[in-house]
């Protein structure tokens, strides 16, 4: 097992970058706690891919190095990093059996066979798969294939790190809650480095003690879920975030107020050095809707029953302003909104400003 390291890491799949939007992944400094269990989650071709191949081997930087504890491994071949890599697809051998396929990673590291017995049947009870041992690989639904993939990297204890490449995809979704309730099992058990790479924020929340957050090859935030809820350090991890997402509102800031056209919100901070334009976040949970004359007028576009709570789609002064109110409440024909002001978080150009006084 190993701390990973990323010093000033950076790729570009061109030979000659020019400009930052040349890369696929822009500079990261970043440090993978051994025996952490991170998500790393954006979506599709923000660099989730490139920078796991850059961990496992797959991929040689253009910039920076990687480290395992204190090796640099940059320049090192995959199969001398001790990863064990699950790709979105299966990676498997059609021509074995079940049995075979979860052996042969013991195999080729000459475990004793008495070792790769037990270690074959354990995972074999893991997955569900015993009645399946026997089975060539080749008549395996797809399902079943992918859970040989998993099986495969993890049934050696001897890595350094355990990388998931969307593991789930084909994966039924029912299937997909329990093998992410084992994946999480098997990290308390082992204790395995585990990065789990996803674009499902359910999937990266429910696995992830850390979350790494990551839009248009950057790492925007890392936090665990409840940094990543609270206080969004980028608008984009905001919306990106809940469901709905978080609200991002432009307005005027003077000091303790911001403005929208003709309205003031009360913030529970002061930003005495930061007059101007301004995005203003909260998330849905957080505003309310009734008739207390201290709110701001808004206009209801849609109200969506889910269930246990409802969404309000309104608009503030032309804005788009999403509640989220419990299920019995009625919304008044005519509402005002009440943002809770502790839950407000201010942006510049995206970013959090978190120097309020
Ligand atoms: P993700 O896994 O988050 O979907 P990727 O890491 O696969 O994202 O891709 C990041 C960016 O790099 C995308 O713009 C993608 O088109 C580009 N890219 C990925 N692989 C290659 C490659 N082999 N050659 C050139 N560009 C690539
Ligand atoms: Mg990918």
């Amino acid at each position: 097992m190993a701390k990973i390291t990323l010093e000033n890491l950076a790729h570009s799949y061109m030979p000659f970058p020019k400009s930052d939007a040349d890369f696929a992944l822009k500079e990261i400094n970043h440090v993978w706690d051994d025996g952490g269990a991170y998500a790393l989650l954006g979506p599709s071709g923000c660099g989730k891919t490139t920078l796991l191949n850059i961990i496992s081997g797959l991929l040689v930087p253009s910039k920076g190095n990687i480290l395992f504890n204190e090796q640099n491994v940059t320049q090192l071949q995959p199969q001398h990093r001790d990863i064990a890599q699950v790709f979105q697809f299966p990676v498997i051998y059609d021509t074995m059996t079940v049995a075979e396929n979860l052996a042969f990673p013991l195999v080729n590291r000459k475990v004793a066979k008495s070792e790769i017995d037990q270690r074959v049947s354990e995972m074999l009870e893991i997955l569900e798969l015993g009645s399946k041992a026997n089975s060539k690989a080749r008549g395996l639904t797809a399902d079943e294939k992918q859970k040989i993939s998993l099986g495969r990297g993890l049934v050696r204890h001897d890595v350094n790190a355990i990388l998931f490449d969307e593991p789930l995809t084909v994966i039924d979704p029912h299937m997909k809650w329990q093998l992410r309730t084992k994946l999480k099992e098997l990290h308390r058990q082992f204790e395995h480095t585990m990065i789990y790479v996803t674009h499902d924020q359910t999937e990266a929340l429910t696995f992830a003690d850390k979350v790494v957050v990551m839009y248009e090859g950057e790492v925007v935030q890392i936090g665990t879920p409840e940094e990543l809820f609270d206080e969004p350090a980028h608008t984009f991890v905001g919306y990106f975030i809940g469901s709905p997402g978080m609200n991002v509102l432009t307005a005027d800031l003077q000091k303790n107020q911001a403005k929208l056209g003709s309205h003031v919100i009360e913030l529970g901070k002061s930003y005495p050095d930061l007059d101007g334009t301004i995005e203003l976040g909260i998330r849905p949970e957080f505003v309310s809707l009734g008739n207390d004359p201290l709110g701001v007028p808004v206009q209801v576009t849609a109200v969506e029953d889910i269930g246990r709570y409802k969404i309000v789609r309104t608009q503030l002064e032309g804005q788009a302003l999403d509640a989220v109110i419990p299920e019995g409440q009625s919304v008044p024909a005519e509402p005002r909104a009440i943002l809770d002001k502790s839950r407000i978080n201010i942006y510049r150009d995206s970013h959090l400003v978190r120097e309020g006084v």
